[in-house]
C-alpha cells in the first residue's frame, strides 16, 4: 500500500478579507513526483507557505497531516527537522559562499562526516555543473545554476518531502528543460517532491501525478500524462485550441 508522507485536507487560508486558499485536499505518497499547477495568483504559494509553516499571520482552518502528524502552525525551524524541505522561489543559496560551503550548510543537522562527504560526491554526480564550479561564490552562479544549487543544498538533509517552488522561474528555455531533467533524476533517485510550477506541460509530462489549481481550489487532478491528455487541461494550461 502506497504511504502518505502529506495530507492536506480542507485547507482555507485567508488573508484579513482575501480567501486565497478556498479548501483544499491533497496528498503525496512516499517515492512520488507531485506537481501543483495553476495561474498566477491561484493560491499555490499559499499553500506551500502553509505546509512549511511560512505563512504570515492569517486565518488557516483545515487540516496538513505530514510524516503522520498534524503540523499545521508547527514552526519551520521543527518541521526542518522532521525531514520538510523547501526550495523557495528566488532560490535563496547563500551567495557569498561557494558551492561547496553552500551543500555543507544543507547538512548542519548532520554530525556523519563521512556520510556528508559521501552525499556531496552523490550530487556533484548528478550536478556537474556544480562539481566544476565547487570553488566558486555561489552569487557568480546564473540563475540555472543556483535554482540547481538550492536543490543539491535541500537534498543534502535527506528530505522526507522536497518542496520545489517554481524551479522554472526566469530561467532560459534550455535551462528549464536541464532543471526538468535534473528533478526527474532526483526523483528517480526515490526523492518525494511536490513541485509548484506555471509550466504545466514540463510539470505534468515529469510528475506522476497532478493538481490545478484556480482561484483557491483545486479544479482537476489527475495522473500526470491522463491530465496532459484532457482537453480542459490543454486548453486552459498547456495553451492549445
Ligand atoms: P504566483 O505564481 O503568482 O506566486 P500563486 O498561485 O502562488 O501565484 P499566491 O501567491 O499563493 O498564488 O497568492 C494567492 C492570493 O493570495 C493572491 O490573490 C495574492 O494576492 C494573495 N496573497 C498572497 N500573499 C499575500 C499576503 N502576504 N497578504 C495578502 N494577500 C496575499
Amino acid at each position: 500500500m502506497q504511504q502518505n508522507v502529506l495530507k492536506v485536507s480542507g485547507l482555507k487560508i485567508a488573508y484579513g478579507g482575501i480567501q486565497a486558499v478556498k479548501g483544499i485536499d491533497l496528498e503525496v505518497n512516499q517515492g512520488e513526483l507531485v506537481t501543483l499547477i495553476g495561474a498566477n495568483g491561484a493560491g499555490k504559494t499559499t499553500t506551500l507557505k502553509a505546509i512549511t509553516g511560512t505563512l504570515p499571520q492569517c486565518r488557516v482552518e483545515g487540516q496538513i497531516i505530514y510524516g503522520g502528524e498534524p503540523v499545521q502552525g508547527m514552526n519551520s525551524f521543527k518541521l526542518v527537522q522532521r525531514g520538510l524541505a523547501m526550495v523557495p522561489e528566488g532560490r535563496g543559496v547563500f551567495t557569498r559562499m561557494s558551492i561547496h560551503e553552500n551543500l555543507l550548510m544543507g547538512a548542519y543537522l548532520r554530525d556523519d562526516k563521512d556520510g556528508i562527504a559521501a552525499d556531496v560526491d552523490k550530487w556533484f554526480g548528478i550536478f556537474p555543473r556544480l562539481k566544476e564550479r565547487r570553488d566558486q561564490l555561489a552569487g557568480t552562479l546564473s540563475g540555472g545554476e543556483q535554482q540547481m544549487l538550492a536543490m543539491a543544498r535541500a537534498l543534502m538533509c535527506h528530505p522526507k518531502l522536497l518542496l520545489l517552488d517554481e524551479p522554472s522561474m526566469g530561467l532560459s528555455p534550455i535551462m528549464v528543460e536541464k532543471i526538468f531533467e535534473v528533478v526527474r533524476t532526483v526523483s528517480a533517485q526515490g526523492v518525494t517532491i511536490l513541485l509548484v510550477e506555471q509550466n504545466a506541460k514540463l510539470a505534468l509530462q515529469a510528475a506522476h501525478r497532478g493538481y490545478v489549481m484556480d482561484s483557491g481550489l483545486i479544479t482537476m487532478h489527475g495522473k500526470g500524462q491522463d491530465m496532459l491528455d484532457d482537453p480542459k487541461v490543454r486548453a486552459a494550461y498547456l495553451g492549445e485550441a
